[in-house]
């Protein structure tokens, strides 16, 4: 009873599933037609595997209608319809039909619920974004509910908006489809929002680093001193060679000693004073040393804060808190710590910076 196989124009010689095994040595039995009236022979039980949609037609009610064997697949070229059903037979489609048919495949796939071939298309067009097509591309994205898809449309229209707002795709999408055009302004928008964001968290996170490491070298200057300024029952070695973090020590002893000097001081509006002692109620405030510190004023500025409840105390936790967590962080990651020295080496003048509080 069986009749030889019709050559199809499907090549289904490869990678064939069990199902097609056992099929395709059967004459096809329903043709697919094209909109320039291309039929393709195809084997109804393998479409239906494939495709759920096309499942539902073969199993519909015209089922026992010779006549009826005929599934118009229209709207789009001949070409595209042969690689979509290619892919219903092998689960494959070369580069070229991606390259060539790309967008009505992805149609196609989504159209006739073909997961495999939607991600595949998903994964070909986002490679091959252009910005000639982006426009077109997203349009259809949306259409064919693929978010990657879109997300990779809007960011590559954000990063070369000049040039697509000078296509044809841009104007056509301006005209008929005003809401698309808002909604990627909007995200445009937000992307440079969260780029902002993202700059200002890093400033941040090197200033309070800054702060940490000045942390350390205080304590460190008052403890072991350093090459010029050390504790007042020690000499500060002069022979000792620059310790690892001289750039902020060598500021820092700087201002110790104007300190120790100024006539005016903070009080007289010396602004350098003003900053060694935020300094040093910074120090006093994640300094868990009871009476061992030997950094000035210490003792006396946790004595004072305990007493004083002062307005801006909650502003100075915060602070702490952020400094603490800097040290975590990049105590945490080594590699993270030498980026962010790279950037204070180019934003600090000589060691000491200019905090704000
Ligand atoms: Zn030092
Ligand atoms: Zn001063
Ligand atoms: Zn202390």
């Amino acid at each position: 009873m069986e009749e030889p196989l019709r050559a199809t124009t499907i090549s289904c010689d490869l990678h064939l599933t069990t199902l097609t095994k056992q099929t395709v040595f059967y004459e096809p039995d329903f043709e697919i037609l094209t909109s320039d009236g291309l039929r393709i022979p195809v084997h109804a039980a393998i479409l239906g595997s494939a495709s759920p949609v096309l499942e539902n037609i073969i199993e519909g009610p015209h089922k026992h209608r010779r006549s009826e064997k005929v599934i118009p697949i229209l709207g789009v070229p001949s070409g595209a319809v042969s690689s979509f059903v290619g892919f219903l037979y092998t689960s494959r489609c070369t580069e070229e039909q991606i390259e060539k048919y790309g967008i009505h495949l992805l149609a196609l796939s989504h159209v006739y619920l073909v997961s495999q071939l939607k991600q595949r298309c998903t994964k070909g067009l986002s490679g091959r974004l252009t910005i000639e097509n982006v426009v077109d591309v997203l349009q259809l994205a949306r259409l064919c509910d693929a978010p990657d898809l879109s997300l990779k449309c809007m960011k590559f229209i954000a990063s070369r908006f000049k040039a697509v707002e000078k296509t044809e795709g841009w104007k056509f999408m301006q005209d008929h489809d005003p809401w698309l055009e808002l909604q990627i302004l909007q995200f445009m928008d937000e992307a440079e929002l969260r780029r902002k964001r993202s700059r200002r968290h890093r400033e941040e996170q090197s200033l309070y680093l800054q702060l940490s490491e000045a942390m350390e070298c205080l304590e460190h200057i008052c403890t072991e001193g350093c090459t010029s300024v050390g504790p007042y029952d020690m000499e500060p070695t002069k022979c000792r060679g620059p310790c690892s973090k001289f750039g902020t020590c060598q500021g820092l002893q700087l201002l110790i000693r104007h300190f120790g000097t100024c006539k005016r001081r903070a009080s007289g509006g010396c602004l350098r004073c003003k900053r060694m002692w935020q300094l040093l109620r910074l120090h006093s405030l994640m300094c868990d040393q009871s009476d061992s510190c030997r950094v000035p004023l210490c003792r006396q500025l946790k004595l004072r804060a305990q007493v004083e409840k002062k307005s801006d105390d909650t502003r100075w936790r915060l602070l702490v808190r952020k400094v603490v967590s800097a040290r975590t962080i990049s105590s945490l990651s080594l590699h993270k710590r030498k980026r962010m020295e790279e950037s204070q080496r180019t934003m600090s003048d000589h060691g000491m910076r200019n905090f704000k509080l």
